[in-house]
């Protein structure tokens, strides 16, 4: 099996956008663990950073932790690709028998990773989540967060946990089916469940950022979940088709209603307001059928130009 050929034990995978402030914490969490857990099953470990386009003097510290240890590889961007072209790019690159995946901005914390290799060298699972518990988020977030979690789930067809987000330790062939998907439209939170295997969730108290700030707008998730949504169901192309059909059946019944009323009722001109109302409630309906139709169209145009999920500038 392809995995018991891997000569690195354990891969750490961290994608940084704007992170200069946070990395060296991080990476001194990670030499700990490296020294620790890396050298069981001999070969060590090895750190990916991915910069993702980042603005600030990540990259130079990135640069500079690669030159203190032949055990850090680097992948800069051309630009900002987003987290998902960034855990891509770590995740084809790692090499090692496990792949850890997590944040930079150390809410992933790296004290759970010992217990996270414990249960999975005992060889029951492929993939281990740390699972935050969304304990402390600030009240609106949280709404946020659920709202969006409940919404999309809803309409996807693969089974998403909540809260359980990209801080995962894998196996080689765990990591080697998340890349035969290539869908330019990347939504990990579907991916990872439509790949199967057998998961286990520990849990962690959530933890703030040590440093900087989230690069999610409400605007960004929003974007983030329709992604979801369109990427792993079409049901909200049938919503269409039963609108559609729910309109048409109301349609019939007020047909049969006026007519009756104009042959045996005493109408003058009225009907204004019942005209313009249903203007504006079909032209609604029919503009947002074309909404929804175009979102998929636009994701079969950004799938079939096949471009490349990222550019590299620079790597190490
Ligand atoms: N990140 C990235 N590219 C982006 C946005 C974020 O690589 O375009 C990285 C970021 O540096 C961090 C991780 O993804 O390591 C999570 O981002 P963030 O902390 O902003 O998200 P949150 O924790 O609020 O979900
Ligand atoms: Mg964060």
């Amino acid at each position: 099996m392809k995995t018991d050929t891997k000569k690195i034990y354990l891969s750490f995978v961290v994608p940084c956008f704007n992170e200069e402030a946070n990395i060296p914490a991080l990476f001194r969490e990670i030499v700990r663990l490296l020294d620790v857990c890396g050298g069981d099953g001999g070969g060590g470990g090895e750190v990916i950073f991915v910069d993702d386009g980042s603005k600030d003097g990540t990259l130079g510290v990135l640069r500079t932790v690669a030159d203190g240890d032949s055990r850090v590889r680097y992948i800069s961007f051309s630009r900002n690709f987003g987290k998902e072209a960034a855990m891509l790019a770590g995740l084809q690159a790692a090499q090692g028998k496990f792949v850890v995946m997590l944040d930079a901005d150390m809410q992933h914390p790296p004290t759970m990773i010992p217990q996270m290799l414990e249960e999975i060298t005992s060889g029951e699972y492929d993939c281990v989540i740390a699972k935050r518990s969304r304990r402390g988020d600030p009240f609106f977030r949280t709404l946020l967060s659920n709202c969006f979690y409940r919404l999309t789930s809803m309409l996807v067809d693969v089974e998403m946990i909540d809260g359980a987000g990209d801080f995962r330790l894998m196996t080689a062939s765990y990591v080697e089916a998340i890349l035969k998907l290539d869908e330019r439209n990347r939504f990990s939170k579907g991916i990872y469940p439509w790949i199967g295997f057998k998961t286990k969730c520990v849990e962690y108290e959530n933890v703030g950022r040590a440093a900087g700030k989230t690069k999610w707008s409400i605007f960004k998730l929003f974007r983030y979940s329709m992604n979801g949504i369109i990427g792993f169901s079409t049901k909200m192309l049938s919503l269409i088709s039963l609108l559609g059909i729910m309109s048409f059946a109301t349609s019939i019944v007020l047909f049969v209603l006026l007519i009756l009323r104009k042959i045996y009722g005493n109408v003058g001109v009225d009907g204004w307001t019942t005209i313009v109302c249903l203007i504006v409630f079909f032209s609604g309906l029919i503009l947002l059928a074309i909404g929804i139709t175009g979102q998929y169209i636009e994701k079969m145009y950004t799938e079939i130009k096949r471009r490349p999920h990222f550019i590299v500038r620079e790597s190490r």
